[in-house]
């Protein structure tokens, strides 16, 4: 049996060697460098590549998401700010 690595965003860390601090270096927004979301337009799990503008805007507004093992799915992203709503 194998273990398929799960496809998790990859995070973006800050890589300036002088920084004095920047919102990479503390953490507190959410970028994925593999599919561009961040924060709210973040799907649940990583899409493996860049999304779309539109994709972008629509996890956001809490019309997609997408899923492992499903794929685009017509639901809200758990870090979408429309699912609290
Ligand atoms: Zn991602
Ligand atoms: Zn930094």
């Amino acid at each position: 049996m194998t273990i398929i690595p799960f496809p998790g965003h990859h995070r973006a860390r800050c890589t300036r060697k002088e920084c004095l601090g920047c919102h990479l270096c503390h953490g507190a927004l959410f970028v994925c460098t593999r599919c561009g979301g961040a924060e709210g337009s973040l799907p649940t799990d990583c899409p493996g590549e860049r999304m779309t503008e539109q994709q972008h805007d629509d996890v956001y507004a809490g019309h997609i998401d997408f899923v492992h093992r499903r794929g685009w799915v017509a639901e809200a992203s758990f870090n979408s700010p429309a699912r609290y709503k």
